[in-house]
């Protein structure tokens, strides 16, 4: 029988517009660029599991941490008008189908309204709620984290990837377990049939997740979320951007470069050379030029 591949939609989410410097190394003094913070639909059809990937920015932002406001008056041009129950709702999709959303780290950016998704099971990285407690230590402590972010009964947290090639199960019901796809280090099948899993990309932040989707025999999809945010450092045109923070330390949107560095160059090798020499395309969160090229692409229709 001939295998029904998932599909996966990009999602009509806001936008917000942040220093250039933050992420080329190349940026001009002053130089702002405007990006989406692109959401995801993926629906496998065996399953007819639908999954969300990332939830961009929150329709109300009043609803963010008080403290965060004035970090967001310096990201304008700014837009939550739409969000992914909204763009949902352009399919006729209401965010209570949704049955899984997966978070590719909490960033405010990313976090969206998690409360829309009154069914679904939430799946983050690694530590996720140690982060969101400020339980991780003072260089990843964060203010504007919310602690009770995700639903505890709702929430499955992936444990850290394991130190041998591949991990026991760690999820009886879903047959879930740590195994590598050659070039990438540790990814979990979500299905158990080889359509769309969960890849561990840290560097931005510990857990950070990106998913990786075979939406055809001939093509897979890369969702890279911010495991890199702009497409000249895919290219290898410019570095990540550095600045220095309060205590006068240089540092990267990246929270352990060495790491960021490694997942960059693995999602180089995949667009390069492809998964098994299958073609990989690789989306990045923020990549507002390939959000142009790809609007007929936009949920309700898929790419
Ligand atoms: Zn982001």
């Amino acid at each position: 029988m001939a295998i029904i591949y998932p599909t996966v939609s990009p999602l009509r989410c806001g936008f917000l517009s942040p220093p250039a410097k933050k992420f080329l190394a190349d940026a001009r003094e002053g130089e702002k660029l405007t990006m989406p913070s692109l959401s995801f639909l993926i629906v496998h059809p065996s399953t007819g599991s639908k999954i969300v990937f990332d939830l961009s920015i929150r329709k109300d932002l009043t609803k963010y941490h008080p403290g965060l406001q004035k970090h967001l008056a310096t990201r304008h041009p700014l837009s939550s008008e739409n969000d992914v129950k909204s763009a949902l709702s352009l399919g006729h999709m209401d965010a209570s189908e949704v049955d899984y959303v997966v978070l590719s780290h909490c960033h405010w950016d990313h976090i969206g309204t998690p409360s829309d998704f009154t069914s679904a099971t939430f799946i983050a990285g690694h530590n996720t709620g140690k982060m969101l407690r400020n339980e991780m230590g003072p260089e990843f402590y964060n203010p504007f984290f919310e602690a009770d972010l995700l639903p505890a009964d709702r929430t499955v947290e992936l444990p850290a990837v394991p130190s041998s090639r591949t991990g026991e199960v760690f999820d009886e019901k879903r047959g879930w377990y740590w195994q590598s796809l050659s070039p990438v280090q540790n990814v979990v099948d979500m299905f158990n049939d080889c359509t769309v899993y969960l890849v561990d990309s840290p560097g931005h932040l510990p857990g950070h997740l990106n998913l990786l989707v075979r939406i055809s025999a001939n093509k897979w999809v890369y969702l890279a979320a911010d495991a890199c945010h702009h497409v000249r450092i895919l290219k290898g045109e410019t570095d990540f951007g550095t600045w220095k923070d309060d205590q006068g330390q240089t540092v990267t949107i990246h929270k352990d470069l060495g790491a960021a560095y490694k997942t960059l160059n693995i999602m180089r090798k995949l667009q390069k050379e492809g998964l098994n020499g299958v073609p990989v395309q690789i989306v990045l969160a923020h990549d507002g030029e390939w959000e142009e090229k790809n609007l007929q692409h936009f949920f309700p229709n898929h790419l």
